[in-house]
């Protein structure tokens, strides 16, 4: 398994102005491609600490990537730092001069006369030109690793990655074919589903591959699958695919970039419904996710402040229930959905459990979840349960 090295520029990071969120985004897209990154380095605007960093990196591993400090300016160090660990002069490249230049054109502006250092990249060097901005980055090998440099801006350093990067990294690193599927699930905890995958996903990480990543409410199974030809991963990852499938059942509710509220809304326009929402403690979280869709279906909702939640019934249940169908009737809904924290349904009750109650022609559902933060962790937790019965309740689960 080839092993990579990141290395990230700029004294705000070590200064904690700025967050670095450059190296594990890296690191999950090599992680992914089966590049095991090894160690991280955050590294002052130096030119002799650049230096130092690229030279034992370069001596570790196959891959180095760098972000940051390819700007303009005297505390830009990282091409004289890779020049320095390179032992190689820096060299004017024109083309990358007319580069920048046409980047400032299309900002309408002319290009000022300090960024042409910006065009000056270690002698030998391979240009990463950068449409997306001003900052050029480029590659060389050094110790038989391949040395790239990206600008730190995060939107410029991952179009770069994917567009420029990852094409020539699968020839560089002989990775061979790599395709990857996210199953997204919900209503089973990430121990659960890791309970569910244990045989599959021990020992050492072979031809597939599966990892697991939690939010609140919603569980992510990244497959990957590797071979020498696209064809043959593609066959390895279908069958890992159908087996995981098999073991989540109806948990799995979409892949990739399908999100729970468009799955949802889509299992409630399969049969013809509308649906509306009435939220306390969730505070609009529930009906920003099914605007966000775009999707007709979801007629609106309502968002109660404190105290605002008027709701008659024996059991918080029968509330919650009675919150949920007053929704569907305000919106002229078929289907009403109410989240709300126990003492907003009962006033004297504890904050301490927070229910969700969905009502549809097919059935009414109501339970409730600990209150286990007290923020939006547990509002999103509440919110994914309610998709899940809304779906059910469609008949999509
Ligand atoms: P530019 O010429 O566009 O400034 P650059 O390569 O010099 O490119 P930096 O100056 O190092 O980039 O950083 C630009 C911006 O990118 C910073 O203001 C910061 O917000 C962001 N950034 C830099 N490094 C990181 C990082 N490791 N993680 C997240 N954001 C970062």
């Amino acid at each position: 398994m080839p092993h990579a090295e990141l290395i990230c520029i700029g004294s705000e990071l070590l200064l904690g102005r700025w967050v670095d969120t450059n190296g594990p985004w890296l690191a999950r897209a090599l992680a992914s491609l089966g590049v095991r990154v090894a160690r991280k380095w955050v590294v002052d605007d130096d030119e002799a600490a650049i230096a130092e960093a690229v030279v034992q990196a370069a001596g570790a591993s196959d891959l180095v990537v760098l972000s940051g400090g390819l700007g303009p300016t005297e505390d830009d160090r990282t091409r004289a730092g890779v020049a320095r660990a390179a032992g190689v002069p820096l060299e004017m490249r024109p083309e990358l001069v007319e580069e920048i230049r046409r980047v400032f054109q299309r900002l309408g502006a002319n290009m000022p006369p300090s960024n042409r250092v910006q065009a000056e990249i270690p002698a030998g060097s391979e240009p990463v030109p950068n449409p997306w901005g001003t900052a050029p980055g480029f590659a060389l090998v050094l110790h038989g690793a391949w040395v790239v440099a990206l600008p730190g801006v995060p939107r410029e350093l991952k179009n770069l990655f994917r567009s420029w990067v990852l094409p020539r990294l699968q020839d560089r690193l002989g990775l061979g074919a790599n395709v990857t599927r996210v199953l997204r699930l919900s209503g089973l905890g990430e121990s659960a589903v890791g309970e569910r995958l244990r045989d599959l996903m021990a020992g050492p990480p072979g031809e597939t591959r599966i990892g697991l990543l939690s939010s609140p409410g919603e569980v992510r199974v990244v497959l990957t699958a590797r071979a020498a030809a696209e064809q043959e991963a593609v066959r390895r990852l279908a069958r890992v695919e159908a087996e995981v499938r098999g073991r989540l059942g109806k948990f799995v509710f979409g892949a990739d970039d399908e999100t729970h509220p468009v799955v949802a809304l889509r299992a409630v326009e399969a049969v013809g419904w509308t649906l509306a929402v009435s939220e306390g403690f969730s505070a609009g979280t529930l009906a920003s996710w099914l605007r966000s869709t775009g999707a007709p279906t979801f007629r609106g909702g309502m968002v109660l402040g404190p105290g605002r939640i008027r709701a008659v019934g024996p059991t918080p249940e029968a509330r919650c229930l009675a919150v949920a169908r007053r929704a569907a009737r305000w919106f002229r809904a078929h289907v009403g959905v109410c989240v709300a924290r126990e003492d907003e349904l009962v006033p004297a009750a504890a904050a301490d459990r927070v229910w969700i109650g969905v009502t549809a022609p097919t059935g009414a559902w109501a339970r409730s979840l600990p209150v286990l933060r007290g923020d939006e962790f547990d509002a999103q937790r509440a919110c994914h349960q309610a998709l899940f019965h809304v779906r059910r309740l469609a008949g999509g689960v």
